[in-house]
């Protein structure tokens, strides 16, 4: 689709809120957007990677994993993303999960999560440990959620395709942090994307901004006391941004809005852009601008629970894991001796009907709800045997699987691999992980001496 001019109720809103930073703001239009990678931490160091980057790369203040890359760079077709090492995200999308500041072994909630870009985040600032709810309203979008999280390698996620509404009366108050990255008006995407301008009209912005306050409501029923709720767009609309957070703390009076960390880049909300009066206080979110810092802009704004002590909610019920039958436990024990130097912790190790599953820990019962992911998939049960799935091979070291086929970045086998052809490989027959420079790509069975790849078809480059 050719790119649509701006919107001229867009323009004109911006230059009456801008006055003399407006030349500036548009000018930012000409510019090309800027390509953000985020480094996956989970699995190397920013150190590690600023090693072997294939990349030129500049440092975002606010995130320590995150960089900008030259736009002829094509980071999405290099042999690293498949093997999870980063995700491409807008620079200023990244300071939404920097903000929400996630701790291993808590439970984290991401409300509206697909693609990924901030559960991705959320899981490695987390360590993998503790717990990351991934939730989407939208059945497809949830399906791409669960196959970046897996590519990322994600270990504590689980994946829901629900309301927030359900979630709120099923959880309860028992999430230590809830981020909502709201649908919006999408003004921050009118530099790389020709769908959002030509579906902007103010109209719209109202539209959304009615659906982020019920959003918000759901979201804060879900914040125990003392928690964390960070609420983001990528829109510029008064409405949607200041005028949200200003009827959700009108609301409700136990949230108050948090000063942030204060990074290079990063400019106060504008109360003054607003109906509501007297609320100094929204100074306090954060608003990135294109002509001020690396991204296309996002607003967000950090709010927390306060802790009183009457109100504190019961710990949920737990998600108690099924036990293998025994024969699927004979063949995925055959399948860990033959093949791995790691188990799961026995406690964790769940069978859901024909898929072995490692829950993540304190994880609330999830029945009746809709569940893509329930953890870590381990792999599927086949017939007579254990077949590892490729979010189990993502989310092992090398140095977990006992055969693996250690490729380099120069090796002509990375790409015929990712093109899913069968590669000549010596040793001993059974499952092998393919990895390049040390780091998983994905499995392959090996059968006398040729190795069919097991990559998902989806993973596939042609
Ligand atoms: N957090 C995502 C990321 O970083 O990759 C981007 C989220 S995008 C801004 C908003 C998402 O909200 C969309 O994936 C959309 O499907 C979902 N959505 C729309 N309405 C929703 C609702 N009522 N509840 C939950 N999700 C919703």
């Amino acid at each position: 689709m050719p790119m649509p001019p701006l919107p001229p109720s867009f323009l004109s809103r911006m230059q009456q809120l801008l006055g003399d930073e407006y030349a500036a703001f548009l000018a930012s239009y000409d510019q090309p957007p800027d390509v953000g990678l985020r480094v996956n931490t989970s699995k190397l160091s920013r150190r590690e990677f600023q090693t072997i980057s294939p990349f030129d790369l500049k440092p975002i203040p606010w995130s320590e994993a995150g960089f900008v890359v030259p736009p002829e760079a094509r980071p999405g077709k290099h042999p690293y993303h498949a093997a999870g090492l980063y995700y491409l995200q807008d620079p200023s999308a990244m300071a939404v999960a920097e903000l929400l500041s996630p701790q291993p072994g808590e439970r984290v909630l991401d409300i509206a999560a697909a693609p990924g870009g901030k559960s991705t985040h959320i899981s490695a600032l987390m360590g993998g440990e503790g717990l990351l709810v991934a939730n989407d309203l939208h059945p497809r979008r949830a399906q791409v959620l669960a196959k970046n999280l897996e590519r990322w390698g994600a270990r504590n996620a689980v994946v829901l395709n629900e309301t927030p509404a359900r979630l709120a009366d099923h959880f309860g108050a028992c999430f230590d942090r809830v981020v909502v990255d709201a649908p919006c008006s999408g003004e921050g995407m009118f530099r790389k994307d020709p769908e959002a301008r030509a579906e902007w009209m103010p109209k719209l912005v109202k539209s959304c901004a009615l659906r982020q306050d019920v959003l918000l409501e759901d979201a804060a029923t879900l914040v125990r006391p003392g928690g964390v709720l960070v609420y983001a767009t990528c829109t510029f609309a008064p409405e949607e941004d200041e005028g949200a957070i200003a009827r959700f703390l009108l609301a409700h009076p136990r949230f108050e809005l948090v000063e942030p960390p204060r990074f290079p880049g990063f400019s106060p909300g504008r109360p003054d852009w607003i109906a509501e009066p007297g609320r100094a206080d929204l100074r306090r979110a954060v608003r990135l601008w294109p002509h001020k810092a690396p991204g296309e802009g996002h607003f967000i704004a950090l709010l927390r629970r306060s802790r009183a002590s009457s109100e504190m909610p019961e710990a949920p019920a737990p998600l108690l894991p099924i036990p293998l039958e025994p024969e699927p436990r004979q063949y995925f024990q055959q399948y860990c001796t033959d093949a791995l130097n790691w188990r799961p912790p026995e406690s964790r190790l769940s069978q859901m009907g024909f898929h072995l599953y490692q829950i993540p820990e304190a994880c609330p019962d999830l029945r009746g709800l809709k569940v893509i992911l329930w953890g870590w998939w381990l792999g599927a049960l086949k017939k007579n045997r254990f077949e590892p799935s490729h979010a189990l091979g993502m989310g092992l070291r090398a140095e977990d699987v006992r055969n693996t086929l250690p490729l380099t970045l120069d090796d002509p086998e990375v790409d015929s691999y990712l093109r899913g052809e069968v590669l000549s490989s010596s040793g001993a027959d059974g499952w092998v992980l393919v990895t390049v420079d040390g780091h998983p790509l994905g499995w392959g069975k090996r059968v006398q001496g040729r190795l069919k790849t097991h990559l998902p078809r989806w993973l596939r480059q042609f």
